[in-house]
């Protein structure tokens, strides 16, 4: 792939002016779909018209990465020990984390269930132990991407589970079961190393 920078010029063929040249220049450009802009992007703007004639692959892979980042909140309310299982196992991972490193953790570890990084098939199992069941007290709400609700939407399939609640409950319950209960937890070293871009 050719990267161009910002002033260089090439010929193109401008829907207004016809053949004509054209200097590459940073400009905010819309999403397809117009749900969106992406601000400050290298695009070919005509010499003539000034206005954009194509955008650089380059800039393709940033407008499709910001277009990516678009999130969909979640909210889903939890029995309040099920934060302090997300604390605990934060401070297990490295006692110096705080509470903001208790959302990228669940979102982790969805990750991996979902693509079968790490076993996830006694899932359900764990919304039936005693542990489980309490009063739903708090809030906890995500700001999720296209590809951690898919991720949440596969592992509901999968795993046969009812709602977005479940799906984080169970989450958050094998949390428990890994990292909280287990003594010397399989996944701590890459876990770590995860959290090490949350200091
Ligand atoms: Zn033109």
């Amino acid at each position: 792939m050719k990267i161009v920078k910002e002033g260089d010029k090439r010929q193109v063929v401008c829907p207004v002016c016809g053949l004509s040249l054209a200097t590459y220049a940073l400009r905010d450009i819309d999403f397809s779909d117009q749900s969106g802009t992406v601000k400050n992007v290298l695009a070919a703007v005509c010499d003539t018209c000034q206005k954009v004639v194509s955008i650089p692959k380059q800039s393709t892979a940033k407008v499709r990465a910001e277009y990516n980042k678009v999130k969909t909140s979640v909210d889903v309310r939890l029995p309040a020990h099920y934060l302090d299982i997300l604390t605990l196992a934060a401070q297990k991972i490295d006692p110096t984390l705080t509470e903001s490193f208790n959302k990228p953790l669940v979102l982790y570890y969805l990750h991996a269930l979902s693509r079968g990084r790490y076993p996830a098939c006694d899932l359900s199992q764990l919304l039936e132990s005693d542990l489980a069941k309490a009063r739903a007290s708090k809030r906890f709400s995500l700001k999720l991407n296209e590809k951690s609700l898919f991720e949440v939407k596969a592992l509901m399939t999968a795993q046969g589970l009812k709602s977005n609640t479940d799906v984080f409950k169970s989450v958050i319950l094998k949390i428990n079961e890994d990292l909280v209960q287990g003594k010397v937890p399989e996944h701590l070293p890459e876990l770590q190393n995860f959290a090490a871009a949350f200091g």
